[in-house]
Parts: structure tokens; sequence; C-alpha cells
């Protein structure tokens, strides 16, 4: 409510107001970074395509992505005038690496413009391979890090984290853009602004995609309460460990989740083909749980035409991995019980 107050004492609505820019301001706090390089955005998927715009790739370029990944970023690839074209992964990370990126610049079929490395579930990826993939081979990279509030780390490729209502720190729409240089942040904000930044002359082509004054008031709320939002998401995660330990001890949560890093997904990983099975299983005793991404970019029917590497780790990735029911207030009974009904599931093996 206070925060709400201010937006009407200040009688700024949008237009990077004084709430996204205090925003900004404790955002780049918490990463250590200057203030002039964090550049809240609308929504993620217009972060990330605002970014690959600022990156100035040449337009019709082929940008390498994985597969394995939300929807979103291969969306933001094709607004900005550019074309996804689908990679595979590493399978214990579940990461594009920079070797795998290597080898498709080499087999592309046109040439590419630039990368993103996408941070799977959140999870804690080192950066710095990516600062000099970019150098040796002259392409920009962007990072989608859209789920890795938690664990994200500056870098010196754009890096974009989300605020959606349902990564583990929401303002209902929007997100940020950790930028490599002020440079780069007003660029970034000049396409984000019908082209203006200062002039009120469209200088380069451009999106809409400001965050507004009234999301601003809820990210800095929910930043307000991050501690105990991270405590919270921590003992899900910590309860879904313990339980699955003793009810279905061959599954796999990714490494160190709940310990060095929290998510707001539980995504486990089977020993072998069987996502669809269990998560039939649930369903019939009322439990809901997501095939991750709906298994991968080119499963989608907008991108089934896209290019791409053969993807035999993303097809053997997808049929062993689901998302498990994950929220601040799911009780260790609740966990425990679905913990059992996984245990219990008769199509095992
Ligand atoms: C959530 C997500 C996005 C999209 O972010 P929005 O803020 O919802 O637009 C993009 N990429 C990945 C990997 C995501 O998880």
């Amino acid at each position: 409510m206070p925060y709400l107050e201010q937006i009407d004492a200040a009688r700024q609505y949008s237009n990077f107001g004084p709430l996204s820019r205090t925003l900004e301001t404790r955002l780049a706090a918490r990463l250590h970074v200057a203030a002039e390089r964090v550049v809240t955005v609308a929504n993620g998927t217009l972060g990330l395509t605002a970014a690959l715009m600022a990156a100035g790739v040449p337009a019709g370029a082929l940008v390498l992505m994985p597969a394995w990944t939300f929807v979103a970023t291969a969306h933001a690839v094709r607004m900005a005038g550019l074309v996804p074209y689908l990679v595979d992964i590493e399978p214990d990370s579940g990461i594009m690496t920079p070797e795998i990126a290597e080898a498709a610049l080499a087999s592309a079929p046109a040439p590419v413009g630039a990368v993103i490395p996408v941070l799977p579930f959140g999870r804690p990826v080192e950066l710095g391979v990516w600062d000099s993939f970019s150098a040796a081979y002259r392409v920009p990279v962007v990072i989608d890090g859209a789920a890795a509030f938690d664990a994200v780390r500056p870098a010196k490729a754009p890096v974009m984290v989300s605020l959606h209502a349902t990564k583990i720190l929401g303002a209902g729409e929007g997100g940020f853009v950790v930028c490599p240089d002020p440079g780069f942040a007003e660029d970034l904000r000049r396409h984000l602004n019908f082209g203006f930044y200062h002039v009120r002359s469209a200088t380069v082509p451009a999106l809409n995609g400001k965050f507004s004054e009234y999301h601003a008031a809820v990210g800095l709320a929910a930043l307000d309460r991050w501690t105990e939002t991270r405590r919270a998401f921590q003992r899900v995660a910590r309860s879904w460990r313990r339980t699955l330990a003793t009810t279905l001890p061959d599954a796999a949560l990714p490494d160190s989740y709940g310990e060095n890093w929290v998510s707001s997904t539980t995504i486990i990983r089977f020993s072998g083909a069987e996502a669809d099975a269990l998560g039939a299983y649930l369903a019939c005793h009322g439990i809901d749980s997501r095939p991750w991404w709906s298994k991968g970019v080119h499963r989608h029917p907008a991108f089934a035409a896209c290019s791409r590497t053969p993807l035999p780790t993303t097809e053997e990735l997808a049929e062993r991995t689901l998302g498990l029911p994950c929220f601040v207030d799911l009780s260790d009974t609740t966990i425990s019980h679905i913990g059992k009904v996984l245990g219990d599931c008769p199509h095992r093996g």
C-alpha cells in the first residue's frame, strides 16, 4: 500500500518512473553491479526481445538456442526479427554448453547472429564460459535466466530474469535485464520505449516493453519479503528431497536444489522414460503435474518447422522429466502424500 500511494503522489505511472528506478537500484545492489546496469521490463519475453535488438543482431539471422526451454525464448527470437535454430543439451545439467554451441555454429544452415543459453529450472550456471565463447566467435550472447532470480550472477552478456507470478520473485508480470554496461542499458531502454530515450524521435526499431509503476510497487513489496519467500521455498525443496529419498529413491532432483539455490519449481528426473505414466497416475489421484516445457520447443506446432540439430538428449530427458507441485504453502504432509502416490504407481519399470 505505501508503494501504491507513492505512485499517486508522484503522478507517474510508467515510463521508467521512480518506483521502477528504486527497484532497479535495489536489484543492482543485490547483484553488486552499478544501478545503471539494471533495466526493468514489462515481462521477460520482451526483455529478451529488446536485448537481442540492442545486441545489434543482423535482421533475419539465426539464433542458436536450446530446444530444452520454455517456448517464450523462441517467441522472443521471432519478435526480434530473427530465426530460432534449435540445438541439444548436455545430459547431466540439461544446459546447452559452449561446446554444443560451437559444433552447431559449424553445421548451421545460415549465418548465426546470436546465441541464447538458458538456465534451466533456475539452477546456477557458470556464465564466464560464454564471455570467452562470445569473444572467440564474435557472436553476441544473451542469457535467458528467467527462472533464476535466486542463482543468477551478472555476466559480460546481458542476463534476463523474469518477475512473472509463477517465478520465485513475482511482480505479477515483469522482469529485468542485467546489462553488460550502462551504454547497453541505455540502448535497451530505447528499444523498450518506441525508440525514444531523452529525445522524442524514434531512432531505432523498438517495442513498448516498459515496466509499469504498479508492477514495480508489487515487485518492491515482494523484494521486502524475499528472505521469508526464499525460506518458504527452501522448506518445500527440502521436504521434497526427504520424501523422494524414501518413496522414489531412483529419481533425482537437480543438484543442490534447496541447498545452494531455490526455485519456484520442483523438477524431478526419473531413471527411465516414465514421466507420462507417472503424470497420468498423479492425475488419477487429483494431483497436477507438468511434462516440462511441453517436452521442448520443437514439439510446439508454432516451432515444429524450425531448423535444428539432432536432439537426442532433449528427447530423452523430456520423457524422464516431470514438474511436481511447488508453492510456498505446500505442506510437508501434502508432499509426503504425493510422494507416497508416486512410490505406489504400478506402471513403474
Ligand atoms: C518464464 C520464462 C520465460 C518468460 O518470462 P515472462 O516474464 O513470463 O515473459 C522465458 N524463458 C524461460 C526459460 C522461462 O522460464
